[in-house]
């Protein structure tokens, strides 16, 4: 899977080719009892443990490449992203900083809308410095777009972009994300940093989760649906 830029071709393309390859995984192979699941939920692997690996590691150079030895401030938007910002600043050899974003969206027991809510307490100073920007999926963008907005106001030297995922068709707003490592077709993925309910953060790698390998549940009066 090479890194492509938003929108290409190229990336359509393999994002029908992951649909066709779907893996299926039993979750008894992982050893791990969860609550969300029905009894025989079988996850769905869309992109493994290797391939995000080989991913990272693509996007890794490419930053490297672009920030020339310059300084960088990596900084994750709380809390998907940071097994993908563990990861990549790894694979970076610049001298590198780390800061937080938390961005979360709340959405009521009788409301359709999601309201986003930004908490920049752990945001570093970005004046003058050389930002990038992660989040673990690009779906409407709303959450993106959000962050640059709140992090531009903070006068950096330049900001970059980087996603790990990005949803194909569901995008609402104008902004794109400066580099994507996996287009993805527009289903609820778990896994690597994403969860549901706050569960699967820790798998190793992207599955889907479908409506029918959740029991239906009511939750301390909220109803959990995919979009949290
Ligand atoms: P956006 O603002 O782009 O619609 O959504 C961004 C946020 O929504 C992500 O950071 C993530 O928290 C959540 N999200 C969107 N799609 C998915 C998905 O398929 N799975 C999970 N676990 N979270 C998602
Ligand atoms: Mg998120």
């Amino acid at each position: 899977m090479q890194l492509t830029k938003t929108g290409s071709a190229v990336w359509q393309r393999r994002s029908r080719d992951f649909a066709r390859r779907f893996r299926k995984v039993d979750r008894s192979f992982h050893n791990f009892h969860s609550p969300t699941l029905t009894d025989d939920a079988i996850m769905q692997v869309l992109i493994s443990e290797s391939e995000i690996h080989a991913g990272i590691a693509r996007l890794g150079k490419r930053i490297h490449a672009a920030a020339q030895g310059q300084p960088l401030l990596v900084v994750g938007i709380m809390t998907g992203s940071v097994v993908f910002l563990a990861d990549l600043i790894r694979r970076l050899e610049m001298p590198v900083r780390v800061g937080l974003v938390q961005a979360s969206s709340y959405r009521g027991a009788t409301t359709t809308g999601a309201e986003l809510h930004l908490n920049a307490a752990w945001l570093p100073d970005v004046a003058g410095q050389d930002v990038l920007l992660l989040d673990d999926i690009f779906d409407t963008g709303r959450t993106l777009s959000a962050v640059v907005d709140l992090v531009k106001q903070g006068n950096p030297r330049c900001l970059q972009t980087a996603v790990l995922l990005r949803k194909t068709g569901r995008q609402q707003v104008t902004y794109e994300p400066d580099h994507s490592c996996f287009e993805i077709p527009d289903h609820f993925v778990v896994g690597y940093g994403l969860d549901y309910n706050d569960e699967y953060r820790h798998l190793p790698y992207i599955a889907t989760l479908e409506p029918h390998d959740l029991p239906s549940r009511t939750v301390e009066g909220k109803r959990y649906d995919f979009r949290n």
